[in-house]
């Protein structure tokens, strides 16, 4: 138990889908568990902050799946986050209105979206954070204007393409760095199986993409948060320089615990303790 945790402790959330009061009960109860209240909490995209119809049709996402959702409430000053949040986007977000700064901003007090590239500095901690997924069609484009919403397939929003790569790597190092969908390469082949036939992809070495994996192996971040599969994977990633990254794919919140992962650093190490409650 991290009691004796006097510097930073924060909390990672995988994929919302909306169910942003279920976050909060949860990470609550967390707090009492740890006897501890977080610094800060770190989301992976697929928040989905929609603050009212409007913004709901600007998603990408098949009418089963579209629900307003806890946001408004939050939007409207009725409910607040605990802790200062930071969420990434991914590919289920009103980007109708998360575009309208995609260098990010604040949403409601205590939630802040990243933009499409984002860097923020919380406690010492460089965290890095890319919004989006990778389509290798729409990869080299440029993203329509805002003004194009409507008139275009609300996909073409949902995508990173290279120069959101080339600015991500111009930030040249961090510590923490929050992807949507997984980098490439990082399922271990005695897990294999676990990954044969699952959603979005056929096999484990399928799993994810290559400029994630990109974005990795270049900034060397100790921590890599993802979500986007809906599924846990916890695994390391050693680079030719010496240094590790630990790489925590989280579920999604309306699967449980193993939407969760909790942290602190203490003299500058990463320390982890999983999912614990
Ligand atoms: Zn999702």
């Amino acid at each position: 138990m991290p009691t004796d945790i006097n510097e930073v402790f924060f909390a990672a959330v995988g994929d919302v889908h909306g169910h942003m009061n279920q976050m909060v009960n949860h990470l609550r109860h967390s707090t009492e568990v740890f006897h501890r209240q977080f610094d800060f909490i770190l989301q992976v995209g697929d928040f989905e902050p929609h603050r009212d119809e409007a913004d709901l049709a600007t998603m990408a996402a098949p009418a089963k799946y579209r629900h307003l959702g806890d946001f408004e409430a939050y939007h409207k000053v009725r409910r607040g986050f605990p802790w200062p949040l930071y969420f990434i986007g991914g590919n289920h977000e009103p980007y109708g209105y998360l575009d309208t700064h995609p260098e990010g901003f604040e949403l409601t007090r205590h939630c802040h979206y990243l933009g499409r590239v984002g860097v923020m500095d919380l406690h010492g901690l460089r965290v890095v954070g890319l919004s989006g997924i990778h389509s290798e069609e729409a990869f080299r484009d440029a993203r329509p204007p805002l003004s194009a919403q409507g008139s275009c397939s609300n996909k073409v929003f949902t995508y990173f393409n290279e120069r959101d790569v080339e600015q991500a790597l111009e930030l040249g190092h961090a510590d923490v760095l929050l992807l949507h969908d997984w980098p490439s390469g990082i399922v271990d082949p005695k897990d294999a199986a676990a990954f044969q036939g699952q959603r979005r992809s056929f096999s484990h070495d399928s799993v994810g993409n290559e400029y994630a994996r990109l974005l990795v192996d270049a900034l060397q971040p100790k921590l890599v948060l993802c979500g986007h599969l809906h599924r846990s994977y916890v695994t390391e990633i050693q680079h030719p320089s010496g240094k590790k990254t630990s790489v925590h794919c989280l579920a999604s919140v309306e699967q449980g615990r193993e939407a969760y992962g909790y942290f602190g650093i203490r003299n500058g190490s990463l320390l982890t303790w999983g999912i614990t409650n």
